[in-house]
């Protein structure tokens, strides 16, 4: 027997920087309810968050992009409320890739293992020491595993590792990268991440009251914790899985159709045949909770259909992303009323400890001097203080904003050697390249873009970073074509793409550009995290109304590009969008930016900056994502199981 882990882990000992524990907790309600036994006291309360990628340390890569970046703030928030959520994934062997371009713009990745000596991490051991080893189905053998934690506040990230010397080599191979290419890899990951999370959750003595799982990767989990709960309530494995659903929560994050993970049930079999036999149904009758139209043997195994079908709530991520799904997936319901459909949505947000430069975060804070310091957390002074913001002098953002810039240029030149000019307007644009969001866009109209560009008046530049993922050619030809464009000598020295875009470089992008653009095809992206990292640092936005900036736009904080129609892939809305890009920033951005008080001061750009860091802070933090999840989901599916 073991103690729970998490249980003695004095707040002293945590280091990670950026948690706050100080926070008067907005989610008090939740410990009181936790107190007067309004939610089963055996059970503590906990929420089990399942996700295949974690973005919570710059060392610890374990993430390729806006999902994990979101497991990563979700865990620190919770933290800092105090919300007993655990996560769950896995420890890959190499880092996620590192980007190198050849001199013609070709993407290379490099992978480099990580080494774990060099983290927080720690293995989890049983009472006598030994390792504590769980195991997950593959077929007819198991698949074994270790686990380590990962310390987030007071709680726990643990990570599955099957590299350890009681797997044999081939199966030491499976998490050696994140998302690998290979259908067959990609499976027996999510094996490993939904059923020996769930394995490891129950060696750990984790009773978890929730089950969130973070996209489809880790549907495994429901059907393994229903098995579980077959034997002790002598209960039919449908019957588990109804008694069940009321704790399951379930996130999706793909607009896309294509987006979507299927598989072959071949290959579902090979693996997971012997498994699905213990539950003691029918193989096809399984398959039908990931098919569309049950009964259709031709039909592949849909993670994202069988999550809604198994989940009591789903979410998608941003108000229009809800609207998208329930249009994707109204066939699952086809009695009910296309806003009937039961997918929600709970709006992103990011981590305003994590994402805010300290350099803004003091000047909040400086603007509160009755709190002691260590009660100080940016988001409750902005919460209680509509005023905080407003009341920064402007000559001090300014000159924060200057200095933050100064030092995103100064970095720009060491790794390249250009000097950028300091005065000029600097457009961000960091995303993963892939052809939805349309990173070439800006280059459409060379003449044009150097025209704007070289305005001796009111110059000026384009800093540019994303990876593609390796197997993706589209995106990597996109690279290539971007890179080209930026040596093009109408653009020399007024464009550079940086390369291996990750959270140091997002982290210097966002709070040292003046405007951040994104023009994707709407409505596929989901959400958007980047333009919210943005705007906390007084960084404007400037995008197509896709994602949480369809909800977030004002015109007093940032600027729009298109009227809010979907797109339909054609020629002439790349151009139209292109001209609305050229236009917007000849007619109004740059002339804003440009616009001098009699201090010399861009007072009309610093009040759209207030405007943004005040607006991001209170309603895009991934600390109001996780009250609305904890309010709206968690307790109740606490509640209802008691
Ligand atoms: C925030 C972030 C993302 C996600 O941003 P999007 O706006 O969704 O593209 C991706 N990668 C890194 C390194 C980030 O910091």
């Amino acid at each position: 027997m073991m103690n729970d882990p998490t249980k003695n882990i004095a707040k002293d000992l945590i280091t990670e920087p950026g948690i706050n524990h100080n926070v008067e907790s907005k989610l008090s309600w939740y410990q009181k309810a936790l107190e007067r036994n309004e939610i089963a006291p055996e059970s503590g309360g906990k929420i089990a968050y399942f996700c295949a990628e974690f973005g919570l340390d710059p060392k610890l890569p374990i993430y390729t992009g806006g999902l994990g970046i979101l497991a990563g703030d979700h865990l620190k928030s919770a933290a800092e409320l105090g919300l007993p959520l655990i996560g769950i994934g896995i420890l890959y062997r190499h880092k996620a890739f590192e980007q190198k371009l050849t001199p013609a713009g070709v993407q290379e990745e490099r992978y480099n293992e990580i080494i774990k000596e060099q983290l927080p991490l720690t293995e989890i051991r049983g009472v006598d020491n030994s390792l504590l080893i769980g195991e997950a189905p593959l077929g007819e053998r198991s698949l074994k595993f270790k686990i380590w934690r990962y310390p987030v506040g007071v709680n726990s990230l643990y990570l599955l590792d099957v590299d350890i010397p009681e797997n044999p080599q081939e199966f030491r191979e499976i998490t050696s990268r994140i998302y690998p290419g290979d259908k067959t890899l990609r499976l027996q990951q999510e094996i490993l991440l939904g059923i020996g999370g769930m394995r490891a959750l129950r060696l750990l003595k984790i009773e978890p009251n929730v089950i969130h799982i973070n996209e489809g990767h880790a549907l495994f989990s429901i059907f393994e914790k229903a098995r579980q709960n077959m034997a002790p309530a002598e209960l039919s494995f449908s019957a588990s899985l109804e008694r069940l659903q009321p704790s399951v929560i379930f996130t999706t994050h793909t607009p896309t159709p294509a987006g979507n993970e299927v598989f072959d049930p071949v290959e579902l079999r090979k693996a997971l045949g012997k498994y699905v036999e213990s539950f003691g149904i029918l193989w096809e009758s399984w398959l039908d909770y990931g098919r569309v139209n049950q009964g259709d043997s031709s039909e592949w195994f849909s993670m994202t259909c069988a999550a809604l079908r198994v989940a009591d709530k789903s979410n998608a991520v941003s108000a229009l992303h809800g609207q998208t799904s329930r249009g994707m997936w109204r066939m699952l319901w086809p009695e009910i009323p296309e806003d009937k459909v039961p997918i929600d949505s709970v709006t992103n947000g990011v981590h305003v400890g994590t994402w805010m430069a300290p350099q803004i975060k003091a000047l909040i804070t400086n603007t509160d001097q009755s709190r002691r310091p260590d009660e100080i957390a940016v988001e409750s002074i902005v919460e209680e203080n509509a005023q905080a913001i407003q009341s920064i002098p402007n000559e001090n953002l300014w000159n924060t904003h200057q200095s933050l810039k100064s030092e995103l240029l100064e970095e720009v030149a060491r790794r390249s050697g250009v000097n950028f000019d300091h005065t000029a307007l600097t457009i961000g644009f960091a995303r993963r390249f892939t052809t939805y969001k349309r990173g070439a866009l800006i280059f459409s109209d060379m003449n044009r873009l150097s025209k704007i560009l070289r305005n001796q008046k009111r110059p000026a530049q384009i800093l540019i970073a994303g990876k593609a993922h390796p197997m993706d050619q589209d995106g990597k030809a996109l690279i290539r074509e971007i890179v080209e464009k930026s040596r093009d000598e109408r653009l020399m020295g007024r464009v550079l793409f940086l390369e291996n875009y990750n959270m140091n470089l997002a982290m210097a992008l966002v709070a040292g550009c003046d405007i951040w653009l994104n023009n994707p095809r709407r409505p596929e992206e989901a959400s958007g995290t980047s333009g919210m990292k943005a705007g906390l640092n007084g960084c404007l936005n400037f995008s197509v109304l896709d994602g949480w900036w369809a909800e977030a736009y004002d015109k007093n904080i940032g600027w729009k590009i298109g009227s809010g129609e979907n797109h339909d892939k054609s020629l002439e809305e790349d151009s139209r969008d292109s001209q609305e890009i050229y236009d917007t920033l000849e007619n109004e951005i740059l002339p804003l930016f440009f616009k001098r008080d009699q201090n010399g001061l861009p007072a009309d750009w610093l009040e759209r900056m207030k405007r943004s860091i005040a607006l991001t802070t209170e309603r895009f933090s991934s600390r109001r994502m996780v009250c609305e999840y904890a309010e709206r989901f968690y307790l109740p599916a606490i509640k209802s199981r008691k």
